[in-house]
């Protein structure tokens, strides 16, 4: 029993790999990922690739010689759909029987079902992989009404390239607040006026009750006050479900994810978890969570190989994210999850605002809006845990990085 099998060729399962070589791991390591192509990068899908921008080749996560070149095995187009924990063999589609000394779980997560009548109609699409973007791509030649479902960030990433394609979507959400469950009301304020400034129809606080059609094809959406918007593209972007089969069918505890310590290991010390579908201690509020983010997925990977390589490290990154809509540049460092304070400093003349969001008087997070350096800034400045008041970031000299100077 030796070396390391991944399951999921994502994010997360190619930055493992490649970490356990550079660390110079030399067992046999094993990716096998479901996906009928070798691994790309999602970001993209709801962005430059919609615009036509992005050619496929570049997609790919790293060159076409990166995996044989390195030694690691690459099986795509291969499901894992058995795992024998006493025996530390896991089983493909295919009937591949794969012995591990470790299994790492990276298989990330798939879009929620929308919870109402009418989701299986055609022309009713989510947006994961690149089959469904290259299927929105298709699609979006010849729509006309688009209706979005969902105003999260895929939803507004996907209504941007909307106008960019000379559509004017309409988005709407149950929730009150776009982008809800993760930035402040400041930050959500600013995008849904700049949205709607720049031809997006956001109708908040809707909720959809069935999306109709006619043979077989959408043709509307049905709302909770009986109004029928004309749809014959709906996207839909109402968050994601963690991939946790696999491990339940094997008895590992699952809750909103693969239950992990600080180690990103199972209570199976040969299986650990990391990704989109890893429930994880948080090392700033308590409390378990599960991000979706590229700076998630490779920072837990190079944890975990430091750890298979004898550098064994509880996992504190420091998270950091970013979601483009059209030239609204949004980029996150820190959790704002809990924040009761924000302290807003807009750049009128750029209209660049950053947000920097505290609990009590810590500060847990920048949000902010076409101001990289700021974000660049506030990232130092959260992970070197120098004190910063909100009085601080009032006041009208304030620079994060002159205030770690
Ligand atoms: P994934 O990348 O989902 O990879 C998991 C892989 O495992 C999948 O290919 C899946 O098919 C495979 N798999 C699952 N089960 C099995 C099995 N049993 N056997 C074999 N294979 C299996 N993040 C950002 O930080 N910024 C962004 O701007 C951003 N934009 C995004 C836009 C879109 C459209 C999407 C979909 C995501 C975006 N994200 C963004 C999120 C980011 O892409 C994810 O957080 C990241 O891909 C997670 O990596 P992962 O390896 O955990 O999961």
């Amino acid at each position: 029993h030796g070396g390391v099998v991944v399951v999921g060729a994502g994010q997360a399962g190619v930055q493992v790999a490649e970490s356990l070589r550079e660390a110079g791991y030399d067992d046999p390591v094993i990716l096998v990922g479901e996906e009928p192509r070798p691994p790309y990068q999602r970001p993209p899908l709801s962005k430059e690739y919609l615009a036509g921008k992005l050619p496929d080749a570049e997609l790919a996560l790293r060159g076409d010689r990166f995996y044989e070149d390195r030694g690691i095995r690459l099986l795509v187009g291969r499901r894992a759909v058995e795992l024998d924990r006493s025996g530390r063999v896991l089983t493909l589609d295919d009937g591949t029987v794969l012995p591990y000394g470790h299994l790492v779980l990276a298989t990330g997560a798939r879009p929620r079902p929308l919870p109402v009548p009418g989701g299986r109609l055609e022309g009713v699409v989510g947006l994961r992989t690149l089959d469904d973007a290259q299927e929105l791509c298709r699609r979006l030649e010849s729509a006309r009404d688009v209706v979005v479902i969902g105003a999260g960030f895929i939803g507004l990433e996907f209504a941007a390239a909307c106008r960019a394609a000379g559509l004017n979507p309409v988005v709407l959400d149950i929730a009150e607040q776009v982008m809800g469950r993760a930035v402040s009301a400041p930050t959500a304020a600013h995008f849904a006026e700049q949205h709607g400034l720049r031809g997006t129809r956001l109708l908040m606080g809707t909720a959809p009750t069935e999306l109709v059609g006619r043979d077989g094809r959408v043709t509307g959406v049905r709302t909770a006050d009986g109004t029928t918007i004309p749809a014959d593209l709906v996207v839909t972007g109402v968050g994601v479900l963690p991939n946790t089969e696999l491990a339940a069918l094997a008895g590992l505890d699952t809750d909103n994810g693969i239950v992990v310590d600080e180690y990103l290991a199972t209570e199976d010390p040969h299986i650990s978890a990391i990704g989109d579908c890893a429930a994880f201690p948080d090392p700033r509020g308590g409390g378990r969570i599960r991000l979706e983010s590229v700076q998630n997925a490779a920072d837990q990977a190079r944890c975990l190989a430091a750890r298979l390589t004898g550098a064994a490290r509880p996992y504190d990154a420091l998270p950091w994210f970013w979601s483009y809509q059209g030239d609204l540049r949004l980029q996150i460092a820190g959790l704002a999850t809990g924040h009761d304070h924000t302290v807003v400093r807009k750049d009128e003349r750029t209209q660049g605002l950053s947000v920097y969001c505290f609990r009590g008087s810590s500060l847990v997070a920048v949000e902010s809006v076409n101001r990289p350096a700021d974000h660049m800034a506030a990232r130092r400045l959260l992970a070197s845990g120098v004190t910063v008041t909100p009085e601080d970031v009032a006041g009208p000299e304030f620079s994060a990085r002159a205030h770690m100077a």
